[in-house]
């Protein structure tokens, strides 16, 4: 690609002054990046005049083009920040700086522990990758920590990712699916949250090119195959749809909508049908020039075709929580098949497809300023966790629930929405209204019954949080075994205000949690301090002081002791966790060592046409009444299988291995106490083999084996037991 290129697409709204920077930009890009090549063996420029495309696509302001040209300079060239802020000015070295920052390597993590030398191979390459994998997460807590300093950062960042991923066929396979995987899981949201359709959907499609080849190519075959069919199709549909509105006397512009493999593929997947029910579903976009206009397009059409229950949304009164707006409908056509409709105005398709960079769009109209200022302020109530959060795993796994996972809507006793998390509890839904409500939080009443505080709220629930006077959160709320706070910000919340407590008290209850988790587990004997300096704090009582104010996390600790204990160097002086507990028994589920997942335990079978071995991608096929079969994923017959929901996802299994642990309940007496015992333990998929119960008087105490698969079950099941009514305690007996 060369810059005549670029030029030529320079929007007209661009001054002159406006293509002389980029040209400026250009030249000192091309001269840094001289002599570097990509792996695809082009000139390095290459990918910086591409991201700078992308970007001008999305009709950004030319400062954050330049910068998109120059993204790469600091990083990988002579090139300094004071240079490109001499030469371009304070704006555009902060945006390059930003994406600098974004991409360079972070600190070494706490838990990375040098003096540790690997065992052995196999545990230096696990550490490794999880290395790999946090310095991953790190990157990205940045582009978020980034995000609020400046959107322009992260969609230079996003662009860079797109070009990346377009010309990920050259990078090893491994490091593919790794990308592939990553950009899926968290660029794609990105994108979608930012409300940019245009690049969400290409990320999306490419992700899935390169995770799952073989459905990518499946379904770009099929697609294909039948594309010159479908295109007369719908041209006579978008005809017939021209004509009726131009009989209205209602300009509009209609157009057949694509389909993208990768929406195709979820369709497939997760709702279990065959690639022509996805495909027969025809959609057309109709786009008018008002709102009136698009309820009178409504009106029309279904007038003309009946409506398919169930299938009308109106976004324009209640937009979606990344601000899109349409009309959605579908009605059954005249051949006798569903047609898909989306009716919004020029302005809503705008910020349907550019989200957050329509903005950008058309100088004229403040209207537009203040719906960026809402959908940046929306970003940042979204995020404004982040910076508390400074452990990178947690960081990410809080951006899945908080950021991109579904939202549910629920109802103030006033009738005001609550816009939450999907999972989200009571607790959280109190910090949400407000921190004091969430702080003297007691009790809940949802559609005006009493529920426990885990309740997972739904949308349209209403919620009446029931308060004390005064007083705080508790600290079961911070553990999240309980379950009992399911968002970061509340969470966050919580976290502060123990903070805020006097120092003293703080340690007293970090101490209190930290001696009755090692008690409840059985550990003991082991030199505090050494463990404080583990998580670079000074002493035993700063370890106390980080669990008290929730800095630091119960199971993080645990963790650190049983993993260090494995690495075998350190901690001689710990009684090895489950020393005394043999490995009892190797589960294996579904026979031939495979995990139906979803289906455990189903009888499953190796297809004698591809027999499948160990390493090959699997597809389990639902028999009639013989359980599953496992073919290998290209296997023709599995591909041709006409029963399409018939496909389960299956991989292979690993062997699990339980360790028998004695544990001891005591509480007082109930009915209904050893039932709800025994659910929590088959809840947790735990095995229990063998239980002995006293009772003496009203109280009872459950001696009981527990077959454990790791330390973390272990732990959760015994919070969750004790957080039983009635229970006093359970925990771990210490052998002998
Ligand atoms: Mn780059």
């Amino acid at each position: 690609m060369e810059l005549n290129v670029l030029l030529d697409n320079v929007p007209g709204v661009y001054s002159p002054a406006d293509v002389e920077l980029i040209q400026r930009a250009f030249r000192v890009a091309e001269m840094a990046h001289t002599g570097q090549t990509r792996a695809s063996g082009e000139p390095y420029i290459n990918h910086c005049l591409a991201v700078a495309q992308i970007l001008l696509d999305l009709r950004v302001p030319p400062a954050v083009v330049a910068a998109g040209l120059l993204h790469d300079t600091v990083e990988d060239t002579p090139i300094k920040i004071a240079d490109i802020e001499r030469e371009f000015g304070t704006e555009i070295a902060r945006l390059v700086d930003g994406v600098t920052k974004l991409d360079s390597l972070p600190r070494v993590s706490r838990s990375d522990n040098a003096e540790l030398d690997p065992v052995d191979e196999e545990s230096a390459r696990a550490r490794e990758k999880s290395r790999k994998a946090e310095l991953a997460n790190e990157t990205l807590r940045k582009t978020f920590l980034a995000m609020g300093d400046d959107i322009r950062v992260v969609i230079i960042k996003l662009a860079d990712r797109l070009h990346n991923m377009r010309t990920l066929g050259y990078m090893p396979d491994e490091k593919r699916r790794r990308i592939a995987k990553q950009t899926l899981e968290i660029f794609a949201p990105l994108a979608n949250r930012l409300g940019i359709w245009q690049l969400k959907w290409e990320l999306e499609d490419l992700s899935l090119r390169y995770s799952e080849p073989d459905a990518y190519k499946e379904i770009a075959r099929s697609l294909a195959e039948r594309r010159s069919q479908r295109e007369t199709q719908m041209s006579r549909i978008v005809e017939e749809l021209h004509e009726m509105l131009a009989e209205n006397g209602i300009p509009a512009e209609v157009s057949g909508r694509p389909k993208h493999i990768y929406s195709i593929y979820k369709k497939m997947y997760r709702k279990g049908v065959v690639f022509d029910q996805v495909h027969d579903v025809r959609a057309v976009r109709i786009i008018v020039k008002d709102v009136p206009s698009c309820y009178s397009v409504l009106g029309l059409i279904h007038t003309h075709w009946r409506p398919i229950p169930g299938e009308f949304d109106d976004y324009i009164a209640v937009p979606k929580d990344n601000f899109y707006q349409s009309l959605h409908t579908a009605v059954m056509f005249e051949d006798g098949k569903t047609l898909e409709v989306q009716i919004r105005t020029v302005e809503m398709h705008e910020n349907a497809e550019y989200g957050i960079a329509a903005h950008w769009r058309y100088k004229e109209g403040k209207s537009r300023d203040a719906d960026y200022e809402r959908r940046v302020m929306y970003l940042r109530q979204l995020t404004d966790w982040i910076q508390d959060v400074d452990d990178a795993g947690e960081f990410v796994d809080g951006l899945k629930t908080d950021v991109f996972g579904d939202r549910v809507y629920a109802f103030t006793p006033a009738g005001d929405i609550i816009d939450l998390p999907a999972g989200a509890t009571p607790i959280d839904f109190a910090y949400h209204v407000h921190t004091e409500v969430g702080h003297r939080c007691r009790g809940a009443k949802v559609n005006g019954k009493l529920v426990s505080l885990d309740t997972a709220l739904a949308t349209g629930d209403k919620v009446e949080i029931l308060t004390a006077k005064r007083g705080g959160p508790s600290r079961d709320w911070l553990n999240a075994h309980l379950g009992l706070v399911r968002t970061n910000r509340a969470r966050s919340k919580v976290r502060y205000w123990f903070k805020r407590q006097d120092m003293d008290q703080n340690v007293n209850h970090g101490k209190a949690q930290l001696e009755r988790e090692l008690r409840r587990l059985g550990i003991g004997e082991i030199s505090l301090d050494k463990l404080a300096r583990d998580f670079n704090l000074k002493n035993a009582e700063d370890l106390y002081l980080a669990i008290g104010i929730g800095d630091l996390s119960l199971s993080r600790v645990v963790n650190h002791l049983t993993l260090t204990e494995r690495g075998k160097k350190d901690f001689d002086e710990l009684p090895p966790f489950l020393r005394d507990a043999e490995p009892a028994e190797t589960v294996t589920f579904g026979g031939d060592g495979v995990v139906v997942q979803g289906l455990k335990g189903l009888l499953s079978t190796m297809a004698k046409c591809c027999n499948p071995a160990p390493g090959d991608e699997i597809v389990g096929y639902i028999t009639r009444g013989r359980g599953a079969t496992i073919h290998r994923k290209d296997c023709p017959n599995a591909l041709r299988a006409r029963d399409r929901e018939r496909l389960v996802r299956v991989r292979w299994g690993e062997t699990q291995t339980t360790y028998p642990v004695a544990v001891r309940l005591q509480a007082y007496d109930r009915d209904g106490l050893l039932r709800d015992v025994s659910t929590i333990i088959a809840e947790e998929n735990i095995n229990m083999s063998q239980v002995k119960i006293d009772v003496k008087q009203n109280r009872a105490v459950f001696d009981m084996t527990l077959d454990v698969a790791n330390i973390n079950q272990l732990i959760r099941v015994l919070a969750k037991l004790e957080s039983l009514p009635n229970v006093m305690e359970a925990r771990r007996l210490r052998p002998g």
